[in-house]
């Protein structure tokens, strides 16, 4: 990617906290700091993934991506536009290009609908399409996305993943500049996510980037450029897994379960959130990752950016063997 590339996602800084009202009217309201001083860039023809556990924030993030929430604090632009603290009204001309999938997309589909009449209303009402031209592309759409013979079903004749490709096709034949998709394979077989995603990624415009929020590693390892592994509103890795493997102890045990025990999610308020669960910050180690949390830095020995004190030293890496977890 060249440095000069206008990034189509550029987040600074962003902070989001929910305020939750108490169980009675005079109990005190909790704060949740739900995304903690994320920044991250999308470049045209990039997917980057957001990967972690329930509760890491990063759905959240995507939400603020498309200013769906409204940050806290911090910074987003895209394609050079200051998006955050627009009102619905002032996005609504520049909305279209970015756009994204929910969890439950499925759930939108009118069960009046068939597959075409779906995709093509989508043109009809957002690209001002008329009803012939809307009806050929979205055939076209629908074929590459191998529903060729399904275009006449409505979503009760159509298995999940034939549900989730009319959702995909709705969106890709927007010919969107950027995709921004909340775990867009749950509730499928596991055999039918991997050709749902080929079908998200690789019938993206040539330059449009795609944010994909994941806790499917495998699909993050095959699919993303970059992957930012998040864990209580922070990003404690960024890497591409194409050519590095994770070192910070979160990730691993993320990235490779059948090695290491899954993290029980107990989070460490002061410190290193993640020092309740971790297996390397141990013995004398233990002092610095309980008084001080880690910063999200370059290293050079490994190549990425990783927020651990002890990830950097061979011998401390060492403790995080196999078996050990
Ligand atoms: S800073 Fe310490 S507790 Fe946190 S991940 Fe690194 S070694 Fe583990």
């Amino acid at each position: 990617m060249s440095a000069q590339t206008q990034a189509i996602v550029q987040v600074d800084e962003i902070e989001k906290t929910f305020t939750l009202p108490g169980t009675f009217p005079w109990s005190p309201k909790t704060q949740v700091h739900a995304v903690r001083g994320v920044s991250l860039r999308v470049e045209p023809g990039e997917v980057v993934a957001l990967v972690g556990q329930s509760g890491s924030g990063k759905t959240t993030l995507s939400r603020i991506i498309l200013g769906l929430e409204e940050p806290t604090a911090g910074a987003i632009h895209l394609d050079g536009l200051r998006w955050d603290g627009l009102s619905e009204r002032q996005r609504h001309p520049h909305r279209l290009p970015y756009q994204y999938i929910p969890q439950d997309a499925m759930s939108a589909l009118d069960p009046q609908q068939n597959a075409l009449e779906a995709v093509s209303e989508t043109l009809r009402v957002l690209r001002n399409m008329d009803r012939d031209s809307a009806v050929d592309e979205a055939r076209a759409m629908l074929s590459r996305l191998g529903l060729e013979n399904r275009v006449d079903a409505l979503p009760r004749e159509m298995s999940g993943g034939e549900q989730r490709r009319v959702t995909l096709a709705r969106v890709l034949a927007l010919q969107p500049r950027l995709v921004v998709a909340d775990e867009p394979t749950s509730g499928l077989e596991p055999d039918r996510r991997e050709s749902v995603l080929e079908d998200l990624v690789g019938n993206l415009p040539e330059e449009a980037g795609c944010v994909l929020v994941t806790h499917d590693m495998g699909a993050a390892r095959r699919w993303a450029h970059r992957v930012l592994v998040m864990l209580d509103g922070r990003v404690i890795e960024e890497l591409d897994l194409r050519k590095n493997d994770p070192v910070h102890p979160y990730s691993r045990m993320l990235f490779d379960p059948w090695a290491y025990s899954v993290p029980r999610g107990e989070l460490s308020s002061s410190g290193c959130p993640f020092s309740p669960d971790c297996p390397m910050g141990t013995g004398e180690k233990a002092a610095i990752c309980k008084e001080s949390l880690p910063d999200l830095r370059e290293l050079s020995t490994v190549g990425h950016r990783v927020a651990c004190h002890h990830t950097f030293e061979s011998e401390s890496d060492s403790l995080l063997q196999k078996g050990e977890a």
